[in-house]
């Protein structure tokens, strides 16, 4: 499933977004599995490690402003803040 990703979308999309052409190195779920989004091809994207570092990160400081256990990034402690709002949700 993997190769056939990075043949099928050989550059991160994101970058593609900001005209910067980077190699896929890591299989994204566009909509995280954590939110309801689909295992399979038409939830997934090809991202680079910056890219996807960036948006797991969003994604886990998503999933603690909604008050859920998030894991450990880069070896910071993060409290879940319930109240804060964040990437406008
Ligand atoms: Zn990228």
């Amino acid at each position: 499933m993997r190769a056939e990703l990075f043949a099928r979308e050989p550059l991160c999309v994101k970058c593609l977004e900001a005209d910067v052409y980077t190699l896929a190195t890591q299989r994204d779920h566009v909509i995280p599995l954590a939110e309801g989004g689909r295992d399979d091809q038409t939830n997934e994207q090809g991202l680079c490690e910056s890219c996807h570092e960036a948006k797991s990160l969003a994604e886990a400081l998503r999933g603690a402003a909604r008050g859920r256990v998030v894991q450990n990034f880069g070896g910071r402690q993060r409290k879940p803040r319930p109240q804060s709002r964040i990437y406008g949700e």
